[in-house]
């Protein structure tokens, strides 16, 4: 599954991709992707719309369209004719298209020679005939299309905690939070309610940088590793995110993209139970609870 740097990653080859095309016809294969809109209305509210912005909210992708009605266009025409900038014009609809790829979700862009792959349940016509497509095997992905002033009272976004490079992420923040919670500090930091950005990987990882025992109680974690701990959650998202800067994620690379090979480097503890410690040679451990694994060093991590 897809965490927030691996999502960041999809925004910004978005936008290297398809910030400022036009989407000229969508088709919707996969009616539950956009439920509870139908697939006709949803097709019918994006055509002939702009992309003017890709951005991120939590693990959301938010694509921002501009949409001139039929009378807007039409007073572009006339506005221009008479020399006015079309700055100067209100867009008709400002929407934005909310998705959340969860598992499996994954964009592309394909050329007009391209084949249509399995799985793609969306397709996007641009105006340079290119088709962006959202394939999605096991079908948790969802796409929903909001007014732009609305999107933070969307469900789901309107309950997420602060983002975690914003200054609303500072210690007194995460200070508080933990002081609140009676929960395990590897479950705390999977809610993305209260701390935002971790998920199984990077809690794992966040927690081994600061040297905390996963499976101790949030609210006795001290203020100094308090601190510690809400430093090693930037750091380890910010490498993750600039981890890749040399192999940047391409949309049109037939191939696609695995997000192990490109961000194994920076895990020290997820995924390597049994090998030792990058800092002290003790075995990493692994325990799994509700189908999710917590690896931790024994040693390093002893309290
Ligand atoms: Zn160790």
């Amino acid at each position: 599954m897809p965490e927030l740097p691996e999502v960041e990653h999809v925004v910004r080859a978005l936008r290297r991709g398809v910030l400022g095309r036009q989407i000229v016809a969508t088709e919707i294969h996969l009616p539950k992707l956009v439920s509870p809109s139908s697939a006709s209305t949803f097709s019918r509210k994006l055509k002939g719309s702009r992309i003017i912005a890709i951005n991120r909210r939590g693990k959301y992708i938010l694509i921002e369209l501009e949409k001139l009605n039929a009378r807007g266009r039409a007073l572009t025409n006339a506005l221009t004719n008479e020399g006015a900038t079309a700055s100067s014009l209100k867009p008709a609809t400002e929407q934005v298209l909310i998705v959340h790829l969860r598992m499996t979700g994954k964009f592309m862009v394909l050329t007009p020679d391209d084949e249509l792959p399995r799985h793609a349940h969306a397709v996007f016509y641009l105006d340079d005939e290119r088709r962006l497509v959202f394939r999605d095997q096991r079908q948790f992905g969802i796409m929903r299309l909001a007014a732009k002033s609305r999107v933070g009272e969307t469900k789901g976004i309107s309950e997420l905690a602060p983002e975690p490079f914003g200054s609303d992420f500072n210690v007194g923040y995460l200070k508080e939070t933990l002081s609140r919670s009676r929960r395990t500090l590897k479950t705390l930091l999977l809610d993305q309610t209260r701390v935002l950005g971790l998920g199984n990987i990077y809690a794992s990882e966040a927690l081994f940088r600061a040297q905390i025992n996963p499976f101790r109680i949030a609210s006795a974690l001290s203020s100094k590793r308090t601190e510690r701990l809400h430093q090693s959650i930037r750091d380890v998202l910010r490498a993750a995110v600039s981890s890749n800067s040399s192999r940047r994620l391409n949309l049109e690379d037939p191939k696609g993209f695995s997000y192990g090979e490109a961000f194994g480097k920076v895990w020290q503890v997820y995924d390597r139970e049994g090998k030792p410690c990058f800092k002290c040679g003790t075995r990493i451990k692994r325990i799994t609870h509700g189908g999710r694994s917590t690896y931790w060093c024994p040693k390093c991590q002893r309290r």
